[in-house]
């Protein structure tokens, strides 16, 4: 029978226990002691979760106090030197202040907590291991060893989980001078010996290493390495499973297949053309892992369809065939069982980590025993959901696909060029020289969150709540009139998330109660479902941007979710391509832009802050989803008039390789990131030529350091350097919404004072 296995289970508990305790903890609410009390028992029930569902292999080393890549630092004494205990070993303190900083005290200097980043293309952030040129490793944090005999102690079948060398050196970043972080490799391998030979000392069978490099562009260098580390590695008395995955091997391939070690696990749900291919190249004493079941959806497994796939393989490796989640479950919300107020129907289309592994246990022993009566029932199950899903209204809406099907290429056409676009909104908007402006949110106060909690749980009137919004939005129109901006918003206090809100008012779209997928440390996220054809029924914003506009005779800027966005934070559908989805979003988002100008709107952003991070990990790949992501901008963007001015914003701070797609979008302005790079990022727009107006952020928004008018005159000085004056606006880095309002008044004060300056000069 093939050994069901899984990659990772998610580690915040099916409550966010995790969450919570680790809040509790850095409040000073709960102690060491009850903090490790609530991860021992998460463990302890995630194990049991995953055996009670029919998995036979356990993860351990999925759990992590922050972040796993973090623990790996801590393991291999990957720590700065800024948070080096002055004496004896790192403690979870020395792991909390790497990933959350230590702030200021009265004599102490503070450091800065590592920087984190995206692991690969999900929405999990990592901490980023800092090394130094002259890196030294040792074995410096036993977490993994201390869960391993927890494991054993409770009588599970484990199979530790280590990041595998070369994936770990590629994620970190070199400290101080430069230098390739290659060449740290073989002082690295060492320690990863001795952790195997400790693993194996404790009576470990297998072990999975992580390379989900494997499935990227890799450098001649790194391949060469790949079979240098493992050929070091193959002497520890252990099994080896190394696990690839959210894409294909393609050109690694060869190389996966014939690295030194005892298995090899792929991501079929991404890279189904994987299989068979993988048969030829694969030594015949090696395991091979099918990835089979989706570990980042929420969609249920078509069993029918993977076991095709599984049968075959089982007939051709016998007893060599694993079977799998696609990646860790990290990704994935926890039980669905919880879900009490989802609609029937979509929840019986649903799978969480529980589900999923119970799918990954169906599909293994539907192979051993095909006519077991419960395999049979799953799989009639399984049909059934896959054709009613297929055939259900809820899916399909006519009326979308006809729309979508009449779309023309001048649908995503302004009507005339940028050139003369900007010549008419100038004339009609009259803004000064370096016009000032805000990203869109404003401080969401404590009274703001009440209220939206009050409305929604139905303890507040909808007048009521209307009311309260209204307050809001002329307080800070009347605090934007007497800061002297020139192009206003409303504040967004209506707005809990910048895509939830859309989505709620979206038909198409799916919303769950304990959804809860990590994002890093303690922040959860609960993305919305896209569970069919997606559309606008009314007006989404209209009401509260009109109210805006009323309250002033200044212009106000309509503030809206942009569909590249949307659809990235959202749980796509897995039965149409996310080009498809992108575009009726793109129609629905297209209809808002349309009533805001009817309303008298003059100006409306479409923020795309997740436009850069849809990019696909191949680069190959690229350009296909630039083409589709930003002919859905457009869509969304062109069925107005020349007269309205179009704004997007995206906060992040890497355009160089993408500059000439923001390019074709051809929003009038773009707000971007900015501050913390001292403007250098302009030099991306500045070597293009990019032509229409930029707002380089002039303040970080992240802190609530309140920067002096001078040294936003000195940022837009050397933004001017790149970019010509007139075509330069003054705006913070992003929304404002996780700032207090005094901080929040002071940066605004000095920022209109900055452009007052430049403007005199
Ligand atoms: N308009 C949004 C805001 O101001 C933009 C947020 C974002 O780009 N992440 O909050
Ligand atoms: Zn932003």
């Amino acid at each position: 029978m093939p050994v069901a296995h899984s990659l990772g289970f998610p580690r915040i508990g099916r409550d966010r226990e995790l969450k919570k305790a680790l809040e509790a903890y850095w409040k000073g609410d709960l102690d060491e002691a009850g903090l490790r009390q609530v991860g021992r028992e998460l463990r302890a029930a995630h194990w049991q979760l995953q055996a009670d569902a029919g998995i036979e292999l356990l993860p351990v080393g999925d759990f992590a106090w922050y972040d796993q890549v973090l623990s790996h630092s801590l393991m291999f004494d990957v720590i700065p030197q800024r948070f080096r205990p002055a004496e004896g070993e790192p403690t979870l303190e020395t792991l909390f202040a790497m990933a959350r900083g230590v702030s200021k005290r009265c004599c102490g200097s503070g450091s800065q907590a590592q920087e984190m980043t995206k692991w690969f293309d999900t929405n999990y952030h990592y901490l980023v291991p800092e090394f130094t040129q002259d890196q030294s490793f040792k074995l410096a944090w036993t977490q993994l060893f201390d869960e391993v005999e927890e494991a054993l102690a409770l009588g599970h079948r484990i199979k530790p989980v280590l990041i595998g060398p070369l994936t770990f050196l590629w994620l970190g970043k070199a400290k101080g001078e430069a230098f390739d972080k290659l060449e740290l490799l073989e002082r690295l391998l060492p320690v990863y010996g001795e952790v195997l030979e400790r693993l194996a000392a404790q009576g470990v069978e297998w072990v999975q290493i992580d390379e989900p490099i494997l499935v990227m562009d890799l450098p001649q260098e790194w391949k060469n390495a790949f079979e240098r580390a493992y050929n070091l590695l193959q002497r520890a008395p252990l099994k080896k499973l190394v696990a690839t995955y959210f894409g294909g091997l393609e050109d690694n391939l060869g190389l996966a297949a014939a690295l030194p070690v005892d298995g090899l696990h792929i991501d079929l749900v991404r890279a189904p053309e994987q299989y068979p291919v993988i048969l030829d190249r694969l030594p015949a004493y090696k395991i091979l892992s099918l990835g089979l079941v989706n570990g980042r959806n929420v969609w249920r497994c078509d069993l029918e369809k993977a076991l095709e796939v599984a049968r075959h393989a089982a007939e051709r490796l016998g007893e060599r065939l694993w079977i799998a989640p696609s990646c860790s479950l990290l990704h994935s919300p926890v039980d669905l069982t919880r879900e009490d107020q989802l609609d029937t129907e979509v929840k019986s289309w649903l799978a969480f980590a529980v589900q999923k592994c119970a799918e990954v246990a169906a599909l293994a022993r539907a192979i051993e025993a095909p006519e077991d009566p419960d395999i049979l029932l799953a799989l009639q199950q399984s049909r059934a959901v896959q054709l009613g899903r297929a055939q259900s209204p809820r899916i399909h809406d006519p009326v979308v696909q006809a729309r979508l099907a009449s779309i023309k290429p001048r649908h995503s056409q302004r009507a005339s060029s940028f050139a003369e676009r900007i010549e008419l909104q100038r004339a009609g908007l009259q803004l000064p020289l370096f016009p000032t402006t805000t990203i869109g949110s404003f401080p969401q106060t404590p009274a703001i969150r009440l209220a939206r909690q009050a409305f929604k749980q139905g303890t507040l009137a909808a007048g009521d709540y209307t009311e309260a919004m209204q307050a809001e939005i002329r307080r800070a129109i009347a605090i934007q009139e007497q800061l002297g901006l020139d192009v206003l918003v409303h504040g967004e206090a209506e707005r809990n998330d910048m895509v939830e809100y859309f989505a709620e008012q979206l038909e198409g779209y799916s919303f769950t109660r304990f959804g809860w997928v990590q994002s890093y440390g303690s922040r959860c996220v609960k993305p919305a479902v896209i569970h069919g054809d997606l559309s606008r029924p009314a007006p989404m914003t209209v009401d509260w941007i009109r109210y805006a506009q009323q309250q002033t005779d200044k212009v106000v800027k309509g503030m809206l979710t942009g569909p590249v966005t949307m659809l990235m934070w959202s749980f796509p559908r897995e039965d149409i391509s996310r080009e498809q989805q992108a575009r009726q979003l793109a129609l629905a988002i297209r209809d808002e832009v349309c009533d805001l100008e009817a309303a008298g709107i003059r100006i409306v952003q479409i923020d795309e802050a997740a436009f850069r991070e849809g990019l696909p990990l191949r680069r190959a790949a690229w350009q296909h989803y630039l083409d589709w992501a930003v002919d859905a901008f457009r869509l969304c963007a062109s069925g107005v008039r020349d007269e309205t001015q179009i704004h997007t914003h995206m906060c992040y701070s890497e355009f160089n390789d993408v500059i000439e797609s923001i390019a074709a979008m051809d929003a009038d302005v773009i707000t971007i990131e900015t501050s913390r790079s001292q403007m250098e990022l302009l030099e991306a727009f500045r070597a293009f030529d990019y032509p229409n107006d930029i707002g380089p952020g002039v303040y970080d928004i992240h802190s609530p350091r309140v920067p002096e008018a001078d040294e936003m005159v000195r940022l837009l000085q050397k933004a001017a350097e790149r970019i010509p004056a007139e075509r330069l606006w003054v705006n913070p880095d992003c929304g404002l919404k996780t700032r207090a309002w005094p901080e929040t008044e002071a940066a605004l004060v000095n920022m209109v004072a900055a452009a007052r300056k430049l403007r005199a000069a």
